[in-house]
């Protein structure tokens, strides 16, 4: 085989682009680093750059961008497949949990849950769709909760942004299916990160943190593993949604 053939083999072999937003921490970082040690090339988006660079990862590019800036997205996307090849997978993570009283909560927090949760979702979805259904080819995966299927104490708002999260993947999943895209919704139980600390009241966060002191809960890992499981399914295959929490969580 000459040199030029042995090239073309190793491109047509390798795994094709992976994107994850809020990746400098938590569920993302730890998805962040089983895609890569599988191969893949990566787009890494969030606003503190500094720790995604930190993930010291290979074939990877990391891009400052919020996720509530469509633009930015769209030219992360755009400057990454102009690296790497068309994107194959995106894992829609960023995401913010500002419990709260609806009676008494800023209702700033409420436009920031839903600009980031649901709008940024949005935004990441629709930077890769149109070259997916293109492609006839595609996987979105997007990470709602637990909070995204029942209700709980103090989570009326980002209860919402997250039953939002599963509505809209169910009704996306009816407009591609027939493209050859899978869209998959991903809902974790209470999970060891930083998504807590964001919140502002005082009260129902020492409640929250007490919860999750009180059992052995989801290490960001455990949900790395079950994307990486979801997405690794032949591409006939969708695993349509997956909920995952640590066998201690109750409800
Ligand atoms: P983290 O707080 O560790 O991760 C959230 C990530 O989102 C951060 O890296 C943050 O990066 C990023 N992010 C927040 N706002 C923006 C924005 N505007 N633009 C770009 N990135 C943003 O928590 P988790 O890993 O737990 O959260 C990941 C996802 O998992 C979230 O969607 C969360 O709702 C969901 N989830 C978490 C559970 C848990 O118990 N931890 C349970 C169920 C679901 P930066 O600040 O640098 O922008």
């Amino acid at each position: 085989m000459n040199a030029k053939t042995n090239t073309q083999a190793k491109t047509s072999t390798r795994k094709p682009l992976a994107v994850i937003t809020g990746a400098g921490s938590g569920i993302g970082a730890a998805t962040a680093r089983t895609l890569s040690e599988l191969g893949h090339p990566l787009l890494l988006l969030g606003r503190r750059a500094d720790r995604i660079e930190a993930l010291g990862l290979p074939d990877t590019l990391a891009r400052s961008v919020d996720v509530t800036d469509e633009q930015a997205v769209a030219a992360a996307v755009h400057e990454a497949e102009a690296l790497y090849g068309p994107v194959d997978l995106i894992v829609n993570n960023a995401g913010v949990m500002l419990l709260g009283a609806v009676a008494h909560q800023p209702t700033g927090e409420w436009e920031r849950m839903f600009d980031v949760n649901v709008r940024g979702l949005l935004n990441g979805v629709r930077a890769v769709l149109p070259g997916m259904i293109e492609r006839a080819h595609g996987t979105v995966i997007n990470v709602s909760s637990v909070a995204g299927r029942k209700s709980y104490p103090g989570h009326t708002v980002y209860s919402g942004t997250k039953f939002a999260v599963h509505g809209m993947s169910d009704s996306l999943r009816e407009e591609v299916a027939g493209h050859g895209v899978r869209v998959i919704t991903i809902a974790p139980g209470a999970v060891e990160t930083e998504l807590l600390s964001h919140t502002t009241d005082v009260t129902i966060k020492a409640d929250y943190q007490a919860f999750k002191d009180s059992i052995q809960v989801l290490d960001p890992q455990d949900v790395a593993d079950a994307i990486t499981f979801a997405y690794q399914r032949p591409q006939r295959v969708t695993l349509r949604e997956l909920v995952i929490a640590a066998t201690a969580q109750a409800a």
